[in-house]
């Protein structure tokens, strides 16, 4: 089976994880501390909190923002719904703003229109989640700029794009947000089986996850007493899994180096196709944790349902990312519907996930494309 993304495990990242089943530590210990400073030193930012999944870090994130019942937060249509939960699960209402058609991140334009319009009436979101699909940085310089024009503030959904650069600068460095998250699931650039991290330059937000994490609970440096603060969560991540995530960023270079490589040689092999590929921006690198490509369906044999369960059945497990979630049952009931968001509804019936990672071979890459041409009508 050839799925659109997996781990990468080596002997190391197995040894790390002996080291603490046979150390004193297996929760929430040195390991999560030295592996959150390891984040900071790549990342460049001042302040990491690990925790127990992507969607957890998200959760604390959106709480430290002090997004509450009522509050407005807005995300994108086409992402996972840890991105819009994160906020739904603090009280929030939620609204989207569409994609751009060939970079499938948030449009500029979009925003920008969807702000002129809130502002009349007074309804300014509190917190905007950009998802930086695929592992392409969205254009945080410009969304940073609107965010002080408008006065919100930024959670950038970074699940895929740990290593990614935007202008030169690493995704993770909160230089165009207030907190960034990355997500360490294992189709991911890195892995720790589970969990995530939030990463931020303002102490009192790193406080303030910290203690959201913690079951609410501040420890006091001084002496054994504890004081809870507020009704958090167990959010914790486990030394076992940060042992795995430090062995992991020792292996980021190689990770990014070869999923870049890969890019390269599809958009050389789809070239005269009837296929697009994710436009990527000439200020950002890309980690690419994900190669999507988009059918132009008039050039194929088969329906986009039909040529999904074709590869599949050659076991290539290509996946969309994502269905647009405000065509999902939970998003219709509470009120949004079919047409709103027409990029994203139409990337929801072309796009691709292709395959794409560390230990993908050449000639598994030459034969995917090779059945994948399969699918294609010969129209002369
Ligand atoms: C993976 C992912 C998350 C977080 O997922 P976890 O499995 O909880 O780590 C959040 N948002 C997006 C866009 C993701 O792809």
């Amino acid at each position: 089976m050839i799925p659109y993304s997996r781990q990468s495990i080596d002997t190391q990242d197995k040894k790390s994880v002996l080291k603490v089943l046979n150390s004193n530590f297996l929760t929430q210990g040195p390991k999560v501390e030295e592996f959150e400073k390891k984040i900071n030193k790549f990342s460049g930012s001042k302040y990491a909190v690990a925790a127990n999944s992507g969607s957890s870090a998200l959760h604390i994130a959106c709480l430290a923002l002090d997004i509450k019942k009522g509050d407005l937060v807005w995300t994108v249509p086409n992402t996972f719904v840890a991105s819009a939960n994160c906020a739904i699960n603090c009280g929030a209402k939620i609204d989207l703003v569409d994609i751009d058609k060939d970079t499938f991140n948030i449009s500029i334009e979009s925003l920008e229109k969807k702000l002129i319009e809130a502002k009349k009436r007074k309804n300014i979101p509190k917190v905007l989640i950009p998802v930086h699909l695929g592992g392409q940085p969205t254009q945080q310089r410009k969304i940073w700029r609107l965010s002080k024009k408008y006065g919100f503030k930024i959670l950038e959904d970074a699940s895929h794009s740990i290593g990614a650069k935007h202008h030169g600068i690493k995704v993770g460095s909160c230089k165009w947000s207030h907190i960034t998250v990355f997500s360490f699931h294992p189709v991911k650039i890195i892995t720790t089986a589970e969990g995530g991290v939030a990463t931020t330059n303002s102490k009192s937000l790193e406080k303030k996850m910290r203690i959201f994490r913690d079951n609410g609970i501040l420890r006091s440096l001084k002496n054994w007493r504890y004081k809870q603060i507020a009704p958090g969560f167990n959010y914790r991540m486990s030394d076992i899994s940060a042992a795995i995530g430090i062995s992991q960023l020792k292996k980021i270079k190689k990770f990014l180096k070869r999923r870049n490589e890969i890019a390269k040689y599809y958009k050389k092999l789809l070239k005269d196709l009837p296929i697009k590929v994710q436009k990527i921006l000439p200020e950002n690198y890309s980690s690419y944790h994900l190669f999507i490509i988009q059918l132009d369906l008039n050039h194929f044999k088969f329906s986009y349902n039909k040529i999904f369960k074709l590869l599949r059945k050659k076991k290539y497990y290509v996946n969309l990312h994502y269905m647009p979630i405000h065509l999902s049952p939970y998003f219709k009931k509470i009120g949004f519907r079919k047409g709103q968001y027409p990029v994203s509804e139409k990337y929801g019936k072309t796009a691709l996930s292709i395959p794409i990672y560390f230990g993908l071979r050449l000639n598994e890459i030459k034969k995917f494309i090779k059945v994948l041409k399969g699918t294609i009508e010969n129209k002369k």
